[in-house]
């Protein structure tokens, strides 16, 4: 037997139409189901992977549907963005004509398609009548203090005069000109999302059967983390350096301290020292380098000596300071004491420089080694050792310990950091609300 799908196809799409068989409307004697998938892009064309995705949408609400229930399932067009403004100028035409052009062209396909859907709600984000909400939750949010302006950091492209995300820059350049990414400061637009950080941490507890994978990506993006700031000294000036860590009970074990390239000492302490020519150019090559890279852990850390000497304020004892590109200034105060005994990548760092190591935590079993003879660093827990007054405490109770002890010295104070920050939504040029 031959299936005919233009007759068959036709046929019942007709009969649909007539019936309007999709068409949600008001009725209290049935239960209401909302079904919307995510809506396509208007690109031009539908290609397998819409196919694929509506499908899936159709057969759902087509289900429902038979279950009774009284099923709304719209479509529309997410038709804003950079691809839209680009498409324009090389078509030589104005968004707007182009994007309702694409619109125009999908919608026909996907009614060929014959999915469920109830066209006269359809909405495209491009047309006023919808943005126009966007608009006013914008405004709420800006009476409100959720929206803000400030100047903050962007890489600049100075050739195609315009803003680039880290993945655009490649090899310190251009994606598009290979023209030399500039650091420049605008004023960008932001949402204050850090606003809601202890909620969204908080209500991950009611996600019932989500993936674990989901929500510790979810917890890592949110990033609290608990500890101390630790107020280091600067060798031969009054200026203190605030360093935070999650193990403050691996203190009497940091050898150096390490600063983000971005830190806005560094170029402070470098002045006129034989170092500062070195670490200078290590600071711009770090510049053109993605911060995916600089903190991923199968990429091998790089980092300068600056010269500078810190203070370690437990023990007045003297550390050198470094610049290295796996600290970032967006996290935790921008600057990490090194503890190259208990921290794998801190011992990494230290061998290839190095830098000296010490104990301070001493595996429970009493397999106590020479810090020269580690292998590795031990991250796990066990009594202190070479830690002055907290000696023979567990790490876990000298942890609480020294945290207040520090507090109460005025040489510490306890802290959370989030890696959480605000949405930059400046991104948009003219083809956006
Ligand atoms: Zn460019």
């Amino acid at each position: 037997m031959q299936y005919n799908f233009k007759a068959i196809e036709e046929k019942w799409q007709k009969h649909w139409l007539k019936q309007q068989a999709f068409h949600a409307a008001v009725d209290a004697a049935r239960k209401k189901y909302y079904l919307l998938e995510m809506f396509p892009y208007p690109s031009g064309k539908i290609h397998m992977g819409h196919v694929r995705n509506y499908t899936i949408g159709d057969v759902a609400s087509r289900f429902k549907t038979l279950q009774g229930f009284n099923v709304m399932h719209p479509m529309g067009f997410d038709a804003f963005g950079q691809p839209a403004e680009n498409a324009a100028i090389k078509n030589k035409t104005k968004p707007d004509l182009w994007t309702h052009k694409c619109i125009k062209e999908m919608e026909t396909e996907l009614k060929k398609m014959g999915f469920s859907y109830d066209w006269e709600r359809e909405i495209s984000t491009c047309d006023s009548d919808y943005y126009k909400w966007n608009q006013w939750i914008f405004l709420k949010m800006l009476e409100r203090g959720l929206a803000y302006k400030k100047a903050s950091g962007v890489n600049w492209c100075p050739s195609c005069q315009t803003t680039l995300a880290n993945e655009e820059v490649v090899d310190g350049g251009c994606w598009r000109c290979h023209t030399k990414v500039e650091q420049k400061d605008l004023e960008q637009w932001y949402l204050k999302i850090t606003e809601y950080k202890e909620r969204l941490l908080e209500d991950l507890g009611q996600l019932q059967h989500w993936p674990e994978r989901v929500l510790a990506m979810q917890n890592n993006w949110i990033g609290r983390s608990s500890g101390v700031d630790i107020y280091f000294g600067l060798k031969g000036s009054a200026k203190i350096i605030p360093v935070f860590t999650t193990r403050v009970d691996t203190i009497f074990g940091a050898t150096y301290i390490v600063l983000a390239p971005e830190h806005p000492l560094v170029k402070e302490l470098i002045k006129g020292r034989p170092e500062e020519k070195n670490v200078l150019s290590f600071i711009d090559k770090v510049a053109g380098e993605s911060k995916l890279v600089r903190t991923s852990s199968d990429v091998k850390k790089e980092g300068v000596f600056t010269g500078a000497l810190a203070v370690n304020p437990v023990n007045n004892e003297e550390v050198p300071i470094w610049v290295a590109d796996y600290v970032l200034m967006e996290y935790g105060t921008g600057a990490i004491m090194a503890v190259p005994t208990h921290d794998q990548r801190d011992f990494l760092f230290a061998k290839e420089h190095q830098l000296p190591l010490r104990l301070v935590i001493a595996p429970q079993d009493g397999s106590v080694k020479p810090a020269q003879e580690l292998k590795e660093a031990y991250e796990g827990d066990g009594v202190q050792v070479n830690s002055g007054e907290f000696n023979g405490l567990n790490n876990l109770e000298a942890k609480v310990r020294i945290a207040s002890w520090m507090e109460q010295k005025g040489i510490g104070r306890i802290q959370t950091h989030w890696r959480l920050r605000d949405w930059l939504i400046s991104r948009q040029r003219y083809w956006g609300t």
